[in-house]
Protein backbone atom coordinates (compact mmCIF):
# COMPACT_ATOMS: atom_id res chain seq x y z
CA UNK A 1 0.00 0.00 0.00
CA UNK A 2 1.36 3.54 -0.51
CA UNK A 3 2.32 5.28 1.91
CA UNK A 4 1.03 8.47 0.15
CA UNK A 5 -2.17 10.85 0.28
CA UNK A 6 -4.39 9.23 -2.27
CA UNK A 7 -4.17 12.38 -4.43
CA UNK A 8 -0.69 12.28 -5.54
CA UNK A 9 -1.57 9.26 -7.39
CA UNK A 10 -3.48 12.30 -9.42
CA UNK A 11 0.15 14.12 -9.25
CA UNK A 12 2.43 13.83 -12.10
CA UNK A 13 5.70 15.78 -13.10
CA UNK A 14 5.01 18.57 -15.81
CA UNK A 15 5.69 17.09 -19.24
CA UNK A 16 6.86 20.32 -20.99
CA UNK A 17 9.78 19.64 -17.79
CA UNK A 18 10.18 16.19 -19.21
CA UNK A 19 10.84 16.92 -22.82
CA UNK A 20 13.26 19.88 -21.22
CA UNK A 21 15.79 17.21 -19.36
CA UNK A 22 15.68 14.74 -22.26
CA UNK A 23 16.80 17.78 -23.96
CA UNK A 24 19.51 18.51 -21.51
CA UNK A 25 20.43 14.85 -20.92
CA UNK A 26 21.32 14.43 -24.81
CA UNK A 27 23.11 17.20 -24.46
CA UNK A 28 25.20 16.31 -21.83
CA UNK A 29 25.82 12.94 -23.84
CA UNK A 30 27.49 15.42 -26.08
CA UNK A 31 24.82 16.01 -28.66
CA UNK A 32 24.67 18.85 -30.36
CA UNK A 33 20.86 19.96 -29.20
CA UNK A 34 18.53 22.81 -30.12
CA UNK A 35 16.03 23.29 -27.29
CA UNK A 36 12.54 24.80 -28.07
CA UNK A 37 11.30 23.06 -25.30
CA UNK A 38 11.01 25.45 -22.16
CA UNK A 39 9.38 28.09 -21.71
CA UNK A 40 11.72 30.56 -20.39
CA UNK A 41 12.47 33.77 -21.39
CA UNK A 42 16.70 34.41 -22.61
CA UNK A 43 17.02 37.80 -21.25
CA UNK A 44 18.40 39.02 -17.97
CA UNK A 45 16.44 41.30 -15.49
CA UNK A 46 17.43 45.04 -16.50
CA UNK A 47 20.14 46.61 -14.11
CA UNK A 48 17.88 48.33 -11.50
CA UNK A 49 16.22 44.95 -10.58
CA UNK A 50 19.83 43.94 -9.09
CA UNK A 51 20.65 47.02 -7.99
CA UNK A 52 17.50 46.68 -5.62
CA UNK A 53 17.95 43.31 -4.97
CA UNK A 54 21.55 44.34 -3.37
CA UNK A 55 20.41 47.17 -1.63
CA UNK A 56 17.83 45.01 -0.19
CA UNK A 57 20.66 42.43 0.74
CA UNK A 58 22.82 45.50 2.55
CA UNK A 59 19.42 46.46 4.62
CA UNK A 60 17.25 43.20 4.48
CA UNK A 61 15.92 43.26 7.64
CA UNK A 62 15.13 39.15 8.07
CA UNK A 63 12.44 39.02 9.92
CA UNK A 64 8.86 37.39 8.74
CA UNK A 65 6.95 39.53 6.17
CA UNK A 66 3.04 40.03 5.14
CA UNK A 67 1.12 37.44 4.34
CA UNK A 68 -0.28 39.07 1.79
CA UNK A 69 2.51 40.39 0.21
CA UNK A 70 5.02 43.74 1.07
CA UNK A 71 2.92 47.06 0.85
CA UNK A 72 5.56 48.07 -1.66
CA UNK A 73 5.42 45.33 -4.14
CA UNK A 74 1.54 45.42 -4.07
CA UNK A 75 1.80 49.26 -5.01
CA UNK A 76 4.27 48.06 -7.72
CA UNK A 77 1.55 45.88 -9.06
CA UNK A 78 -1.18 48.28 -9.10
CA UNK A 79 1.25 50.05 -11.18
CA UNK A 80 2.26 47.63 -13.81
CA UNK A 81 -1.97 46.83 -13.79
CA UNK A 82 -2.96 50.49 -14.45
CA UNK A 83 -0.12 50.54 -17.00
CA UNK A 84 -1.70 47.29 -18.58
CA UNK A 85 -5.11 49.54 -18.42
CA UNK A 86 -6.37 47.28 -15.43
CA UNK A 87 -7.75 50.45 -12.35
CA UNK A 88 -9.86 50.44 -8.96
CA UNK A 89 -7.68 47.80 -7.52
CA UNK A 90 -6.65 47.67 -4.08
CA UNK A 91 -3.91 46.50 -1.82
CA UNK A 92 -6.84 44.76 0.21
CA UNK A 93 -7.63 42.33 -3.29
CA UNK A 94 -4.19 41.33 -3.82
CA UNK A 95 -2.27 38.86 -2.51
CA UNK A 96 1.67 37.73 -3.46
CA UNK A 97 2.72 34.43 -4.07
CA UNK A 98 5.67 32.36 -5.01
CA UNK A 99 5.22 32.32 -8.72
CA UNK A 100 2.05 32.51 -10.57
CA UNK A 101 2.25 28.47 -10.53
CA UNK A 102 1.63 28.59 -6.69
CA UNK A 103 -0.80 31.49 -6.72
CA UNK A 104 -2.81 29.21 -9.24
CA UNK A 105 -2.31 26.76 -7.14
CA UNK A 106 -3.46 28.25 -4.09
CA UNK A 107 -6.47 29.82 -5.92
CA UNK A 108 -7.50 26.06 -6.81
CA UNK A 109 -7.21 25.01 -3.42
CA UNK A 110 -9.37 27.80 -2.66
CA UNK A 111 -12.50 27.75 -4.56
CA UNK A 112 -12.90 24.03 -6.03
CA UNK A 113 -14.41 21.18 -3.71
CA UNK A 114 -13.60 17.74 -5.35
CA UNK A 115 -15.65 16.73 -8.51
CA UNK A 116 -16.47 20.83 -8.72
CA UNK A 117 -16.15 21.41 -12.50
CA UNK A 118 -13.51 23.29 -14.32
CA UNK A 119 -13.53 23.94 -17.79
CA UNK A 120 -10.09 24.67 -19.29
CA UNK A 121 -9.61 25.34 -22.68
CA UNK A 122 -7.36 23.56 -24.87
CA UNK A 123 -4.52 23.63 -25.58
CA UNK A 124 -3.77 25.01 -22.27
CA UNK A 125 -1.00 25.40 -19.89
CA UNK A 126 -0.46 22.51 -18.59
CA UNK A 127 0.10 23.35 -14.67
CA UNK A 128 -4.22 24.00 -15.13
CA UNK A 129 -4.83 20.42 -15.50
CA UNK A 130 -2.32 18.55 -13.19
CA UNK A 131 -3.26 20.62 -10.48
CA UNK A 132 -7.03 20.71 -10.93
CA UNK A 133 -6.30 16.91 -11.07
CA UNK A 134 -4.66 16.71 -7.95
CA UNK A 135 -7.60 18.60 -6.45
CA UNK A 136 -9.60 16.14 -7.99
CA UNK A 137 -11.99 18.67 -9.77
CA UNK A 138 -14.16 17.67 -12.97
CA UNK A 139 -12.04 18.70 -15.63
CA UNK A 140 -13.80 19.66 -18.69
CA UNK A 141 -12.04 20.56 -21.97
CA UNK A 142 -13.06 23.05 -24.15
CA UNK A 143 -11.12 22.31 -27.50
CA UNK A 144 -10.36 25.50 -29.68
CA UNK A 145 -8.73 23.80 -32.23
CA UNK A 146 -6.34 25.31 -35.15
CA UNK A 147 -9.37 26.56 -37.25
CA UNK A 148 -10.26 29.04 -34.30
CA UNK A 149 -6.26 30.33 -34.32
CA UNK A 150 -6.56 28.23 -30.69
CA UNK A 151 -9.00 30.90 -29.33
CA UNK A 152 -11.70 30.52 -27.21
CA UNK A 153 -15.07 31.58 -28.85
CA UNK A 154 -18.57 32.91 -27.70
CA UNK A 155 -19.76 29.56 -29.08
CA UNK A 156 -17.93 27.35 -27.88
CA UNK A 157 -17.87 28.89 -24.37
CA UNK A 158 -21.32 29.41 -24.19
CA UNK A 159 -21.94 25.18 -25.03
CA UNK A 160 -19.26 24.25 -22.58
CA UNK A 161 -20.71 26.54 -19.32
CA UNK A 162 -23.12 26.43 -17.23
CA UNK A 163 -24.76 27.17 -13.79
CA UNK A 164 -23.00 24.27 -11.78
CA UNK A 165 -19.37 25.39 -13.53
CA UNK A 166 -16.99 26.90 -10.75
CA UNK A 167 -14.17 28.16 -12.42
CA UNK A 168 -12.76 28.72 -15.92
CA UNK A 169 -9.38 29.34 -16.70
CA UNK A 170 -8.40 31.81 -19.55
CA UNK A 171 -4.93 32.72 -20.93
CA UNK A 172 -4.25 35.77 -22.64
CA UNK A 173 -1.61 36.60 -24.82
CA UNK A 174 -1.33 32.54 -24.64
CA UNK A 175 1.08 29.92 -23.99
CA UNK A 176 1.03 27.14 -25.80
CA UNK A 177 -0.48 28.86 -29.09
CA UNK A 178 0.82 32.99 -28.34
CA UNK A 179 -2.22 33.86 -29.64
CA UNK A 180 -3.71 37.27 -28.26
CA UNK A 181 -7.70 38.23 -28.15
CA UNK A 182 -8.51 41.31 -29.70
CA UNK A 183 -11.09 43.80 -28.09
CA UNK A 184 -14.28 42.50 -29.91
CA UNK A 185 -13.35 39.03 -28.88
CA UNK A 186 -12.81 39.64 -25.02
CA UNK A 187 -16.10 41.32 -25.10
CA UNK A 188 -17.52 38.78 -26.74
CA UNK A 189 -16.35 36.40 -23.97
CA UNK A 190 -17.24 38.71 -21.52
CA UNK A 191 -20.96 38.74 -22.38
CA UNK A 192 -21.06 35.00 -22.06
CA UNK A 193 -19.31 34.97 -18.59
CA UNK A 194 -21.40 37.62 -17.48
CA UNK A 195 -24.32 35.43 -17.08
CA UNK A 196 -22.95 32.49 -15.31
CA UNK A 197 -21.57 32.34 -11.88
CA UNK A 198 -18.39 31.00 -12.55
CA UNK A 199 -15.26 32.52 -11.29
CA UNK A 200 -13.01 33.39 -14.31
CA UNK A 201 -8.86 33.14 -13.82
CA UNK A 202 -7.25 35.23 -16.06
CA UNK A 203 -3.83 34.41 -16.34
CA UNK A 204 -2.35 37.86 -17.59
CA UNK A 205 1.58 36.03 -17.27
CA UNK A 206 2.63 37.04 -21.18
CA UNK A 207 0.60 40.68 -20.86
CA UNK A 208 3.46 42.80 -21.95
CA UNK A 209 4.77 40.26 -24.67
CA UNK A 210 2.36 41.46 -27.56
CA UNK A 211 4.11 42.40 -30.84
CA UNK A 212 2.44 44.26 -34.22
CA UNK A 213 0.60 46.85 -31.53
CA UNK A 214 -2.18 44.84 -31.24
CA UNK A 215 -2.90 45.87 -27.91
CA UNK A 216 -3.94 44.31 -24.32
CA UNK A 217 -7.66 43.82 -23.29
CA UNK A 218 -8.70 42.55 -20.33
CA UNK A 219 -12.36 41.12 -19.28
CA UNK A 220 -12.73 43.27 -16.37
CA UNK A 221 -12.75 46.36 -18.53
CA UNK A 222 -15.23 44.81 -21.23
CA UNK A 223 -17.35 43.92 -18.36
CA UNK A 224 -17.02 45.83 -15.46
CA UNK A 225 -19.92 43.39 -13.18
CA UNK A 226 -17.28 41.04 -13.69
CA UNK A 227 -14.88 42.23 -10.90
CA UNK A 228 -16.69 39.90 -8.65
CA UNK A 229 -16.22 37.02 -10.65
CA UNK A 230 -12.50 37.24 -12.37
CA UNK A 231 -9.14 36.79 -10.89
CA UNK A 232 -6.19 38.53 -12.31
CA UNK A 233 -3.13 36.29 -11.75
CA UNK A 234 0.46 37.71 -13.19
CA UNK A 235 4.03 36.98 -12.21
CA UNK A 236 7.34 38.58 -12.73
CA UNK A 237 8.96 35.55 -14.62
CA UNK A 238 8.43 35.98 -17.92
CA UNK A 239 7.78 40.10 -19.16
CA UNK A 240 10.93 40.50 -16.79
CA UNK A 241 13.06 37.45 -17.05
CA UNK A 242 12.82 36.78 -13.66
CA UNK A 243 11.84 33.01 -13.56
CA UNK A 244 13.79 31.94 -10.81
CA UNK A 245 12.78 34.82 -8.37
CA UNK A 246 9.54 33.44 -8.20
CA UNK A 247 7.59 36.42 -7.48
CA UNK A 248 3.59 35.98 -8.72
CA UNK A 249 0.87 38.74 -7.88
CA UNK A 250 -2.79 37.92 -8.31
CA UNK A 251 -5.49 40.61 -8.12
CA UNK A 252 -9.43 39.71 -7.34
CA UNK A 253 -12.46 39.70 -5.23
CA UNK A 254 -11.29 40.20 -1.82
CA UNK A 255 -13.02 36.62 -0.22
CA UNK A 256 -10.67 35.05 -2.38
CA UNK A 257 -7.59 37.35 -2.62
CA UNK A 258 -7.73 36.42 1.48
CA UNK A 259 -8.77 32.70 1.12
CA UNK A 260 -4.85 32.98 -0.43
CA UNK A 261 -3.57 35.31 2.11
CA UNK A 262 -4.56 32.22 4.45
CA UNK A 263 -3.32 29.74 3.00
CA UNK A 264 0.04 32.06 2.56
CA UNK A 265 0.11 32.41 6.15
CA UNK A 266 -0.53 28.60 6.58
CA UNK A 267 2.40 27.43 4.14
CA UNK A 268 4.94 29.96 2.75
CA UNK A 269 4.86 32.95 5.31
CA UNK A 270 5.69 35.11 3.27
CA UNK A 271 8.15 36.15 0.42
CA UNK A 272 11.84 36.60 0.94
CA UNK A 273 12.83 40.41 0.90
CA UNK A 274 15.24 40.11 -2.13
CA UNK A 275 12.77 38.39 -4.14
CA UNK A 276 10.47 41.58 -3.21
CA UNK A 277 12.81 43.92 -3.56
CA UNK A 278 13.73 42.79 -7.01
CA UNK A 279 10.22 42.19 -8.22
CA UNK A 280 8.82 45.79 -6.93
CA UNK A 281 11.99 47.15 -8.82
CA UNK A 282 10.97 45.35 -11.80
CA UNK A 283 7.41 45.95 -11.62
CA UNK A 284 7.68 49.91 -10.65
CA UNK A 285 10.71 50.87 -12.74
CA UNK A 286 11.55 51.10 -15.95
CA UNK A 287 10.25 48.75 -18.53
CA UNK A 288 12.88 49.85 -21.76
CA UNK A 289 14.35 46.12 -21.43
CA UNK A 290 10.92 44.23 -21.41
CA UNK A 291 9.85 46.33 -24.80
CA UNK A 292 13.42 45.76 -26.30
CA UNK A 293 13.29 41.94 -25.70
CA UNK A 294 9.17 41.78 -27.17
CA UNK A 295 10.70 44.24 -30.56
CA UNK A 296 13.32 41.38 -30.35
CA UNK A 297 10.89 38.44 -30.23
CA UNK A 298 8.54 39.61 -32.39
CA UNK A 299 11.74 39.35 -35.09
CA UNK A 300 12.31 36.14 -33.43
CA UNK A 301 8.61 34.94 -34.54
CA UNK A 302 8.46 36.30 -38.12
CA UNK A 303 12.02 33.90 -38.51
CA UNK A 304 9.75 30.96 -36.97
CA UNK A 305 6.39 31.80 -39.02
CA UNK A 306 8.19 32.26 -42.29
CA UNK A 307 10.25 28.62 -41.63
CA UNK A 308 7.28 26.70 -40.47
CA UNK A 309 4.91 28.22 -43.64
CA UNK A 310 7.91 26.55 -45.74
CA UNK A 311 7.02 23.16 -44.39
CA UNK A 312 3.97 21.98 -46.81
CA UNK A 313 1.27 20.66 -44.97
CA UNK A 314 2.00 22.31 -41.96
CA UNK A 315 -0.42 25.30 -40.73
CA UNK A 316 0.57 27.95 -38.16
CA UNK A 317 -2.02 30.78 -36.26
CA UNK A 318 -0.13 33.42 -36.28
CA UNK A 319 1.66 34.22 -32.96
CA UNK A 320 1.07 37.83 -31.48
CA UNK A 321 2.70 37.43 -28.27
CA UNK A 322 4.39 35.29 -25.70
CA UNK A 323 7.21 33.64 -27.50
CA UNK A 324 5.31 30.45 -28.70
CA UNK A 325 4.14 29.14 -31.66
CA UNK A 326 2.12 25.65 -31.82
CA UNK A 327 2.12 24.77 -35.55
CA UNK A 328 -0.08 22.36 -36.88
CA UNK A 329 1.59 19.25 -38.11
CA UNK A 330 -0.73 16.36 -38.18
CA UNK A 331 -0.98 16.56 -41.71
CA UNK A 332 2.99 15.08 -41.47
CA UNK A 333 1.34 11.82 -39.61
CA UNK A 334 1.39 8.65 -41.46
CA UNK A 335 4.90 9.62 -43.36
CA UNK A 336 8.16 8.30 -42.12
CA UNK A 337 11.14 9.41 -41.52
CA UNK A 338 13.48 6.20 -42.60
CA UNK A 339 12.35 3.35 -40.44
CA UNK A 340 10.81 5.38 -38.37
CA UNK A 341 6.52 6.18 -38.36
CA UNK A 342 5.61 9.35 -37.83
CA UNK A 343 2.31 8.46 -36.33
CA UNK A 344 1.38 11.04 -34.26
CA UNK A 345 3.21 14.44 -32.42
CA UNK A 346 4.45 12.61 -29.80
CA UNK A 347 6.12 10.22 -32.24
CA UNK A 348 7.41 13.70 -34.32
CA UNK A 349 9.34 15.32 -31.66
CA UNK A 350 10.51 12.01 -30.17
CA UNK A 351 12.64 11.49 -33.91
CA UNK A 352 12.99 15.42 -34.37
CA UNK A 353 15.04 14.78 -31.29
CA UNK A 354 16.69 11.79 -31.61
CA UNK A 355 17.30 12.31 -35.55
CA UNK A 356 17.87 16.11 -36.11
CA UNK A 357 18.45 17.44 -32.56
CA UNK A 358 15.70 19.40 -32.06
CA UNK A 359 13.65 19.21 -28.84
CA UNK A 360 9.65 20.53 -28.85
CA UNK A 361 6.70 19.60 -26.51
CA UNK A 362 4.18 17.89 -27.97
CA UNK A 363 1.12 19.15 -28.59
CA UNK A 364 -0.79 16.37 -26.39
CA UNK A 365 1.35 17.82 -23.21
CA UNK A 366 -1.37 20.79 -23.83
CA UNK A 367 -4.20 19.13 -24.76
CA UNK A 368 -3.35 19.33 -28.68
CA UNK A 369 -2.31 16.46 -30.20
CA UNK A 370 -2.40 17.68 -33.86
CA UNK A 371 0.55 20.46 -33.08
CA UNK A 372 3.88 20.74 -31.14
CA UNK A 373 5.45 23.84 -29.19
CA UNK A 374 8.00 25.48 -30.23
CA UNK A 375 9.17 28.11 -27.37
CA UNK A 376 11.66 30.68 -29.52
CA UNK A 377 13.53 32.58 -26.42
CA UNK A 378 16.87 31.28 -27.99
CA UNK A 379 19.82 33.48 -29.45
CA UNK A 380 19.45 33.69 -33.21
CA UNK A 381 22.08 31.83 -34.50
CA UNK A 382 20.60 28.48 -32.41
CA UNK A 383 16.99 29.67 -33.51
CA UNK A 384 17.94 29.68 -37.04
CA UNK A 385 20.14 26.39 -36.47
CA UNK A 386 17.11 24.50 -34.85
CA UNK A 387 14.38 25.75 -38.00
CA UNK A 388 17.10 24.44 -40.76
CA UNK A 389 16.73 21.84 -38.78
CA UNK A 390 13.25 21.41 -38.56
CA UNK A 391 13.02 21.81 -42.19
CA UNK A 392 15.35 19.19 -43.38
CA UNK A 393 13.99 16.40 -40.89
CA UNK A 394 10.41 17.73 -42.45
CA UNK A 395 12.06 17.46 -46.40
CA UNK A 396 13.42 13.96 -45.40
CA UNK A 397 9.60 13.07 -44.85
CA UNK A 398 7.98 10.19 -47.06
N1 LIG B 1 0.96 30.65 -16.47
C1 LIG B 1 1.47 30.45 -17.69
C2 LIG B 1 0.59 30.60 -18.88
C3 LIG B 1 2.82 30.09 -17.85
O1 LIG B 1 3.32 29.92 -19.06
C4 LIG B 1 3.62 29.93 -16.68
C5 LIG B 1 5.01 29.49 -16.79
O2 LIG B 1 5.45 28.89 -17.75
C6 LIG B 1 3.03 30.15 -15.45
C7 LIG B 1 1.70 30.51 -15.36
C8 LIG B 1 3.82 30.03 -14.17
O3 LIG B 1 4.76 31.03 -14.07
P1 LIG B 1 5.56 31.34 -12.73
O4 LIG B 1 5.16 30.34 -11.72
O5 LIG B 1 7.00 31.24 -13.10
O6 LIG B 1 5.17 32.73 -12.33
Amino acid sequence: MSRLAARMARAKPSAIMLMAERAKALKSAGRDIVSFSIGVPNFLPDVHVYAAARKALDHDSGQYGSNRGAPELLDAYLQHLGEMGVHGYQRADLAAGVGAKHLLFQLLYAVLNEGDEILIPTPYWTSYIDIAEILNARIKLVECGPADDYKLTPARLEAAIGPATRMVLFCNPSNPAGVIYTRDEIAALAAVFVRYPALVVSDDLYSRMIFDGVGFHHLVNAEPALRDRVILVDSVSKSFGMPGWRVGLMAGPRDIADAVVTLNSNSITNLPEVAVAAATAALAGSKAKTEQMCALFAQRRDRVVAALAAIPGVHCPYPRGAFYALPDISALYGRRHGDQLITDDLAFCNALLERAGVACVPGSAFGEPRAMRISYALPDAQLDDGLARLQRFASELT
